[in-house]
């Protein structure tokens, strides 16, 4: 038996017993939605814009969670108490629960809450150094007015097929462009490029997530004073980029340093990336709900 626990509906449960019915929608059909958090020295980074973004989600498909935000903040810092982590990586899901086979939700009783907290394990410094490589896949972002990808939801096929696209091409990550040809984000990360230290992102109405580290970046480079704006663009644009990097709570802020086979600026991660990243790990360390103080029960937004 391993020593991790799992929330799972109202309990914790060991790992191998952490399972769910095959007759759960989540599984049949990609019904629910989801959050990826990080925890950094006991202090969870904007819980609250994930708590925040994760009802909206779920408003935006008819899924009532059966949780206020506060039960939902207090089950996250127990299951990183329970697991006696410091560093974590949070996966938060809530799925439209047990039904029948058929797709329509109305025979699903009561959403399902899975949180799975892990030691994180990082990215490997060399990446940070090095920079990564993207390519342009043919797949286009999903229409917001098909699929929104506003919504986090348990569908994420569109971005596996342009990360499977990515890994034909044999590079690191996927740049995903929308119906008109913009760019909108990559397979699990928001992008920005940087022109005469310019820093521009595309606005999430084109067909992007809007990254909880994205915005985080932007605030974070005001108050650096950078001018940010929020902008379409198109690969012309990133190729001629200065710098490209990309965010994700999984990513942080990463260098990209090959579009399309183009080399961008000099081929390694730029003054701005790095500068923006640096100062995003100091304040990663600093903000947060604290896991293991008092505050972080009294904190609840
Ligand atoms: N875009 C997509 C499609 C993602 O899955 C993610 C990861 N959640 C992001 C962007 C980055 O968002 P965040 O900064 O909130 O992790």
């Amino acid at each position: 038996m391993s020593n991790q626990w799992i929330y799972l509906d109202h309990a914790f449960v060991r790992k191998e017993e952490a399972v769910v019915s095959v007759y759960d929608h989540g599984f049949l059909y990609g019904d629910g939605v989801f959050e990826g958090i990080r925890v950094y020295s006991g202090n969870i980074f904007k819980l609250d814009e994930h708590l925040k973004r994760l009802y909206q989600s779920a408003q935006s498909i008819m899924l009532e969670i059966p949780y206020t935000k506060e039960e939902l903040q207090q089950i996250i810092i127990e299951t990183i108490r329970k697991n006696e982590l410091d560093t974590a990586y949070i996966r938060l899901v809530v799925s439209r629960g047990q039904g029948n086979l058929g797709l329509d939700p109305a025979s699903c009783a009561r959403p399902r809450l899975v949180v799975i907290a892990e030691a994180l394990s990082l990215f490997p410094k060399e990446l940070y150094q090095r920079g990564l490589s993207l390519g342009s896949v043919a797949t286009r972002r999903n229409r917001p007015d098909v699929l929104s990808p506003q919504v986090k939801s348990l569908n994420y096929l569109n971005n596996i097929l342009v990360k499977l696209e990515a890994n034909q091409a044999g590079v690191d990550e996927a740049l995903m462009l929308n119906d008109q040809g913009y760019v909108t984000e990559g397979s699990a990360d928001n992008i920005f490029i940087v022109k005469n230290k310019k820093i521009v992102t595309p606005p999430v109405y084109l067909g992007a997530l809007e990254g909880i580290t994205r915005n985080a970046i932007i605030d974070l480079a005001r108050t650096l004073n950078y001018e940010v704006v929020e902008a379409p663009f198109t690969r012309h644009d990133v190729y001629v980029a200065d710098e490209v990097f990309l965010t994700g709570t999984a990513v942080e802020v990463i260098a990209a340093v090959q579009v399309d086979g183009r080399k961008i600026g000099e081929g390694i991660p730029g003054d701005v990336t790095n500068h923006l990243l640096a100062a995003f790990r100091e304040i990663v360390t600093r903000d947060g709900v604290p896991c293991y103080t008092d505050a972080g029960q009294a904190n609840v937004g």
